[in-house]
């Protein structure tokens, strides 16, 4: 690749939200790596001049702030922009085009960080991708449920982390699973009128998720995950991911040919992809695909060649250094989101040292705050934390995490709400 920095220390650009659990990641992989990095950060104008923020960026206005990063580079010219999650996916393929810098064209961004645009992109290239409906999210709910099958699942276009993502099984259902949708659309600060609810066919099956590299259009697989848990809702959470998958070798072959397919009709053709698929006596199934790596702490599992992380695979193919035919290290790795069980405020977390204790248990994060209020899915939109495994086969790591999650012990309180108190009081 041609650099456009003229000193021969590689410089990359990333694009990170102030709340971002992936930048840490990157930031180490970088150092690692002796890649010079300038963040551009998502922050209001006022507190990047406050804190005197060398690129602080609107993420929630694209163009502008590719504009603001194409004037930036004039001066500090970088090798690379790269958003470490699917915040800025947008604003780093606008950025890159504009620039002349490999990436993903900002179509095949945008199509993949809406579910409707991706379905009907995937639909048109043959891909196998549940039968769907869009609809205005305002739409009466009774002719919606009038016009579906069941059982299927109700989702918002937008968002992530399964929130607002409901099965109904009938119409009853269905009309509360509509309503419930709308609000998590709503406090999302969406406007309704111009929001998209998603209706889809239940896919059963077994559910996988998939973490590659795409390279002019190729796939290279770099770990196939099972997640073992039913995953038949009526809300969605994610728990265990263990890898190396269960699955038969062709299972697991058909499985990236779909993810290819999959990158290829959406138009990623560079980078990192993260794909969810369902398998069953029909074959694979794309849930999902997006141009980011795995989220949260999970990547810290992975391991490769030499004891290279995900994100130094992810940054030395942006600068240009070919990663083709690294592989992941042998053993069996897992991790599980310790979903949140019920709403309130986490007041105490006990069990830690004796879940750590478990033979194969690598590290343990508790990552919710205490004494902040914790909300479950389908309204919540993150974890109690990771717990971490390794061990010399899959089913041993996914005992392991299972008898580590078994020991922890959160303690919720019911939240108080203030403003009810505020009335009562009057
Ligand atoms: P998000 O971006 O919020 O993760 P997804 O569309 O990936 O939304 O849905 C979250 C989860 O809900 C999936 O991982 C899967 O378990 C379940 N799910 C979503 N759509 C379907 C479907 N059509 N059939 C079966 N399960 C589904
Ligand atoms: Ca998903």
């Amino acid at each position: 690749m041609s650099s456009s920095n003229p000193t021969d220390r590689k410089r990359i650009m990333l694009l990170v939200t102030p709340t971002s659990y992936r930048s840490g990641s990157f930031n180490a992989a970088a150092e690692r790596l002796n890649i010079d990095v300038i963040h551009g950060i998502d922050l209001p104008k006022t507190l990047s001049r406050e804190w005197d923020v060398p690129l602080g960026l609107d993420f929630s206005r694209p163009h502008e702030s590719a504009a603001q990063i194409e004037q930036f580079v004039r001066d500090t010219p970088v090798d690379a922009i790269l958003s470490v999650d699917d915040s800025a996916s947008i604003l780093a393929a606008l950025a890159n085009s504009r620039l002349g810098l490999p990436g993903n064209a900002p179509d095949a961004a945008l199509a993949a960080r809406d579910k409707h645009v991706m379905r009907n992109l995937l639909a048109e290239h043959g891909v196998p991708v549940p039968v769907f409906t869009g609809f205005n999210a305002t739409k009466d709910e009774h002719e919606m449920s009038r016009a579906v099958r069941y059982p299927c699942v109700v989702k918002p276009t937008q968002l992530s982390g399964s929130r607002g993502v409901i099965r109904a099984d009938n119409p009853q259902e269905f009309v509360a699973a509509v309503y419930r949708t709308r609000r998590v659309i709503e406090n999302d600060g969406e406007i309704l009128a111009n929001a998209t609810i998603l209706v889809e066919d239940f896919i059963p099956g077994f559910e996988v998720a998939l973490e590659g590299l795409m390279d002019a259009g190729d796939l290279q697989v770099l770990a196939l995950f099972d997640k073992p848990d039913p995953l038949d809702g009526p809300f969605f959470e994610e728990t265990i991911y263990v890898t190396p998958s269960r699955l038969a070798n062709d299972v697991q072959e058909a499985i990236a040919e779909c993810t290819k397919l999959a990158a290829r009709a959406l138009g990623l053709r560079e980078g990192p992809v993260h794909a969810e698929l369902r398998v069953n006596e029909d074959g694979p199934w794309i849930l999902e695909i997006a141009g980011r790596s795995i989220g949260g702490l999970c990547s810290t599992i992975l391991e490769f060649g030499t004891g290279l992380a995900l994100e130094e695979l992810i940054l030395l193919q942006a600068t240009g250094t070919t990663v083709r035919g690294m592989e992941r290290r042998s053993d069996a790795v897992g991790v599980m989101m310790i979903p949140i069980p019920k709403g309130g405020v986490l007041r105490r977390v006990t069990g830690i040292a004796e879940a750590e204790a478990v033979p194969g248990i690598t590290g343990i994060e508790i990552t919710a705050r205490l004494n902040h209020s914790i909300v479950p899915l389908p309204e919540g939109s993150s974890y109690l934390g990771f717990i971490f495994a390794k061990g010399s086969s899959p089913d041993q790591v996914e005992e392991a995490l299972r008898q580590s999650h078994e020991r922890l012990t959160f303690q919720i309180s019911p939240e108080i709400r203030l403003r009810a108190v505020a009335r009562s009081s009057r």
